[in-house]
């Protein structure tokens, strides 16, 4: 019985092991996707502000065409002045050009205020596409000790399960059942080990009768207070 329970205390502890690592490679996708997403949320970021930009400049081409077509308008109304007969005809034509002259007026300032606000969008994209190309390296980076931690886990773990099968075939099946039986019952831990009379599960003190039984190590005895199997070691 006392190399059933020394096997059941080393399972434990391979057992105990091997969830944490098993607990680590499992996050590893959502991590690596983290990495991933921190990489294209910024990307889009820069994807809108280029867009911006375009829509910037195309409304800035459409002013453009419209002074374009103003200043035809001004140039014909200007030679129609030497043709017209009458006064009246004139001062109409002069207000007409005035106008078109104050609508130029309007769009250049449009055009002026458009160039400016592109030239700090250029920058501004620019800037988050340096930061993006940095993103990127750390992101690689970042991957690279994630891939490379991954892979020494894995091999950490198979390194445990040869380990925990070399113990499982030591162990008593029946034994080996109750035991992972006890410990899925009370969280992670199936084996206690029980000191100067009390339970290092639950910190109750084991009942002296029980105790005596418990210390010729002849069968397996639960916590009555626990129930998780318990295992004497010499008093301090
Ligand atoms: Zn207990």
């Amino acid at each position: 019985m006392k190399e059933q329970l020394d096997a059941l205390v080393e399972i434990q502890e391979l057992e105990g092991q091997n969830f944490k690592i098993q607990s680590e490679l499992d996050r590893m996708p959502e991590r690596l996707q983290q990495l991933d997403d921190r990489y294209n949320s910024f990307e889009k970021e820069v994807g809108t502000s280029v867009e911006n930009l375009d829509e910037m400049r195309k409304a800035c081409r459409s002013f453009d065409a419209d002074l374009a077509d103003n200043d035809v308008l001004i140039k014909k109304n200007k030679a129609t002045l030497t043709t017209v007969k009458t006064n009246k005809e004139y001062q109409a034509l002069l207000k007409g050009i005035e106008e078109l002259k104050t609508k130029a007026s309007k769009i250049e300032d449009e055009i002026l205020s458009y160039l400016g606000r592109i030239e700090s969008a250029e920058n501004e994209i620019n800037e988050k596409k340096l930061e993006l190309k940095q993103i990127e390296q750390h992101i690689a980076a970042e991957k690279k000790v994630l891939l490379q931690k991954e892979a020494e886990d894995r091999n950490i773990l198979a390194e445990l399960i040869e380990k925990q099968e070399e113990k499982y075939k030591v162990l008593d099946k029946k034994i080996l059942d109750i035991f992972h039986k006890v410990k899925k019952g009370t969280g992670n831990t199936g084996i206690v080990v029980v000191k100067n009379a009390v339970c290092s599960g639950c910190h109750m003190n084991i009942p002296a009768q029980m105790y005596n039984e418990l210390q010729r190590l002849d069968s397996l005895k639960f916590c009555p207070f626990c129930s998780r199997i318990m295992y004497w070691i010499p008093d301090a």
